[in-house]
């Protein structure tokens, strides 16, 4: 997957993703990377796109969860994504940006947060930085 999430000077959010798909996949699979509130969000508060196993975040709707964490339940970006991913052990990773930071800042922060168990990569990791 590539993945970019933006906010503009006025905070306009956007969120692009591209994939290959899985490996193997069955003909005419549609993964989560098209389907908004899956694999892809972005809303007037932040955007985010996913990286890993489509079909999970598909039935999970995890874009969706983050956004109504981080909006309706007074989340952290960070805590939102990290929440979401670590409810059942994902296999992969968020890229988000919001504008309103950590301790409620009017500031921009983008955070990754991921999953990966392979390739000798540490089992968790994350980070967020403030704009
Ligand atoms: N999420 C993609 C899919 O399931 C795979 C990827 O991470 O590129 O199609």
């Amino acid at each position: 997957t590539v993945g970019a999430v933006a906010v503009d000077h006025w905070g306009n959010f956007a969120a692009a993703t591209s994939t290959g798909g899985l490996v193997g996949k069955w003909k005419g699979r549609i993964g989560d990377t098209a389907i908004f509130g899956a694999g892809i969000y972005a809303d007037e508060k932040l955007a985010l796109t996913c990286t890993g196993d489509g079909d999970v975040f598909l039935k999970e709707t995890v874009a969706h969860k983050v956004a109504t964490l981080y909006t309706h339940k007074g989340y952290s970006l960070r805590e939102a994504c990290r929440e979401v991913i670590h409810e059942k052990g994902f296999q992969g990773g968020i890229i988000a940006v919001d504008s309103r930071g950590d301790a409620g800042h009017k500031k921009s922060q983008i955070c990754f947060v991921s999953i990966l168990k392979y390739n000798n990569n540490p089992p968790t990791s994350d980070c967020c930085h403030s704009m």
